[in-house]
C-alpha cells in the first residue's frame, strides 16, 4: 500500500479551481518531486495534502486511510510534516526554541526528551547546533531554510512535504540542502519535494510528475523525465 495516495483531486480558492484532477501516489521510503512552473498547483498539492486547501472532489488516503475533514493539526499528528515556501521561521526566538516548537503538536514531553531530539537535528544540520542561541532573524537565507526543515522533522514525520526548499538560496548552499533531503530520506522519512529547480530535484528523485495547470502531465523516473521532450524544453533549461 502506498504511504500517500490522491485519486482526482480538486481544490479551488474561490472560482479559481487551482487542480483539476490530481492523481499520484509515494511510496514509503521514496523521494518524489512533483515539477511545474509558477501558478501550476504545486503548494495546492501540498496545502490539500496537509489540509490547508479544502478538497472539492477526489480524496487523499494516508497510511490507507482517507484525510478529508481531519483538520491540519490532526494531520501533523498522523505523520505528515509541511515545511511551506518562505521558511516561517519565529524571528524573536533563538534556533533552538524555533526547532524545539516543531514538537509541540506532539503534546507534553518530557524535557530531556525533546533535548535529545533537538541533539540529533544538530547532528543533521551542524550549523544550527553553532547557532543554537542565535535569533531566527539573524541567520541565512539557508541557515533558516534547514531550521525550516529541522523544524519540520521535531513533529517525527513518516512524510516530510518541502515546499520550494531551493528558493532563493546560493547554489553551494542548495548542494548542501539537497544531500541533507537524501540523508533525512535515509533516516527512514518519505519526502513529497516541491521545485522549480527541476535539476537538482530529479538528482535526489527516485520519481517525479509534472503539474501543468492544475493537471499531471507527465510521471516517471529522473531518467525518464530528464529524457522527456516536453520536460527539457521547459523545465532544464537553465536550471
Ligand atoms: P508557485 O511556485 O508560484 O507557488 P505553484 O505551482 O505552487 O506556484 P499554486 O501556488 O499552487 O502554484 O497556485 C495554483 C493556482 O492557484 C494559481 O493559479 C494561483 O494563482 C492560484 N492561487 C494560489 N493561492 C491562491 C489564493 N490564496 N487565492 C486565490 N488563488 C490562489
Amino acid at each position: 500500500m502506498p504511504l500517500l495516495e490522491l485519486h482526482n483531486v480538486h481544490s479551488a480558492y474561490g472560482n479559481v479551481q487551482a487542480l483539476k484532477g490530481i492523481s499520484l501516489h509515494v511510496e514509503e521510503g521514496e523521494i518524489v518531486t512533483l515539477l511545474g512552473a509558477n501558478g501550476a498547483g504545486k503548494s495546492t498539492t501540498l496545502r490539500s495534502i496537509s489540509g490547508l486547501t479544502a478538497v472539492t472532489e477526489g480524496e487523499i488516503l494516508f497510511d490507507g486511510k482517507p484525510l478529508a475533514r481531519i483538520k491540519p493539526e490532526h494531520i501533523v499528528r498522523l505523520g505528515i510534516a509541511h515545511v511551506p515556501e518562505g521558511r516561517r521561521i519565529f524571528p524573536g526566538l533563538t534556533v533552538k526554541e524555533n526547532i524545539m516548537i516543531g514538537a509541540s503538536g506532539r503534546g507534553r514531553l518530557p524535557r530531556q526528551q525533546v533535548e535529545g531530539e533537538v541533539e540529533e537535528m544538530y547532528q543533521i544540520f551542524p550549523d544550527l547546533q553553532r547557532l543554537s542561541d542565535a535569533l531566527g532573524w539573524s541567520l541565512s537565507g539557508g541557515q533558516q531554510q534547514m531550521l525550516a526543515v529541522a523544524r519540520g522533522l521535531m513533529s517525527k514525520p513518516k512524510l516530510l512535504l518541502l515546499d520550494e526548499p531551493s528558493l532563493g538560496l546560493a547554489p553551494i548552499i542548495v548542494q548542501q540542502l539537497f544531500a541533507t533531503i537524501r540523508s533525512i530520506r535515509g533516516r527512514g522519512t518519505t519526502v513529497l519535494l516541491v521545485e522549480q529547480n527541476a535539476n537538482m530535484a530529479l538528482s535526489v528523485a527516485d520519481r517525479g510528475y509534472v503539474l501543468v495547470t492544475g493537471n499531471l502531465t507527465v510521471e516517471g523516473t529522473p531518467a525518464q523525465l530528464l529524457d522527456n521532450e516536453e520536460v527539457k524544453a521547459a523545465y532544464l533549461g537553465g536550471g
